[in-house]
């Protein structure tokens, strides 16, 4: 069983993945084509039998096969099954391994690129993260879901180059998703507003870093980026929970989506990139004093492209080096024509 353990000085918590380990000699550099070149894709249609038994499915209406589906993570990093339990070792915290790891298939053609997708297509991968959430929601275990994409080689993109989504609902809420919701209800408290709602509103006034936008949603290069080429994207109507999301705002974000994940792969290349969606906690009775969790935080996409290499100054220290000012890459951006 894999454990959560957390750092006792700044609180981050760790997988410490039992099941994956690794010795020393495993970790020589093994290129993923010769892993993968006799095993058939699991994730394509046809093949279903190749991968764990579905968790949930969206069908085509066209035809009779699926849209979408979500199912367990073949190698999952947590374990769903078996009871939560937390010990003490001295004075570190450990916790079992407890938690969902699930893997959305975006579709059931083999496409390697969620840019390659129709938007009607990237709507329905959406409307599946909702129900997901949803559904985890029930579980009081749970504390938290982030579903994220890892695109290519260098953002950890793994064997089978088919579009998928990953979810890791986890019973403790990760650090960084902690201080963006400490900093958001900071901010609430001064202002009496949503921190997020005031940077879109700056964005459309000074418009540098507004890459695109359309009656729904808005993508900006932030502020702060951390990357060259980081975009993130938002929904204009306030609201901290992606899963209650209206069809036209799916819409329009699967729609934003498509645009700026063609951007960066008809203008850089074609690179590899993470995306996570961060939306608020699960809500549970027991985190009562985020009284105003409805009112200061709201969820967005944030989307890496990995031109860069994270080196000793940002693991020495958190600061980011980024070569590419934001207003230069969202300039950029607007310019790709797709
Ligand atoms: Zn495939
Ligand atoms: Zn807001
Ligand atoms: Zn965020």
């Amino acid at each position: 069983m894999p454990e959560l353990r957390k750092d006792p000085i700044i609180g981050r918590w760790v997988i410490i993945s039992t099941e994956r380990a690794k010795r020393p000699d495993d970790f020589k550099h093994a290129p993923v084509a010769e892993v993968t070149a006799d095993e058939p894709c699991p994730f394509c249609q046809g093949n279903e039998d190749h991968a764990p038994d579905e968790i949930a499915v969206i069908r085509d209406s066209g035809n009779s096969g699926w849209a979408v589906r979500t199912i367990p993570s073949i190698r999952p990093l947590l374990h769903i099954d078996g009871a939560i339990d937390s010990w003490g070792e001295g004075m570190y915290d450990v916790l079992t391994g407890f938690g969902a790891h699930e893997v959305i298939v975006e579709t059931p053609e083999h496409t390697a690129n969620m840019a390659d997708l129709e938007v009607v297509q990237i709507k329905t991968v959406l409307t599946m993260y909702a129900q997901r959430l949803k559904d985890l929601e029930q579980d009081d275990r749970l504390q938290y879901a982030l579903i994220y994409k890892n695109y290519g080689q260098e953002a950890g993109g793994g064997m089978h180059n088919h579009t998928r989504s990953h979810l890791i609902a986890t019973p403790v809420i990760p650090k960084w998703v902690k201080e963006e919701l400490v900093g958001s209800r900071q901010h609430y408290e001064h202002h009496d507003r949503c921190i997020f709602c005031d940077i879109i509103r700056q964005e459309q006034q000074q418009e540098v870093r507004l890459v695109y936008e359309n009656d729904d949603s808005i993508c900006i290069c932030p502020f702060a980026s951390r990357f060259p080429f980081e975009v993130w994207i938002l929904p204009k109507t306030h609201s901290c929970d992606f899963h209650s999301s209206s069809e036209s705002t799916l819409t329009d974000i699967a729609r934003s989506i498509k645009i700026i994940l063609s951007k960066l792969k008809q203008g850089l290349h074609d690179p590899a990139y993470n995306c996570v969606l961060h939306v608020a906690p699960f809500k549970r009775k027991h985190y009562g004093y985020w009284t105003t969790i409805q009112d200061d935080y709201h969820w967005h996409i944030e989307i890496t492209p990995r031109l860069t290499r994270i080196a000793g100054f940002e693991w020495g220290t958190g600061f980011y080096i980024c070569p590419t000012p934001p207003e230069d890459a969202a300039k950029f951006l607007r310019d790709v024509k797709v």
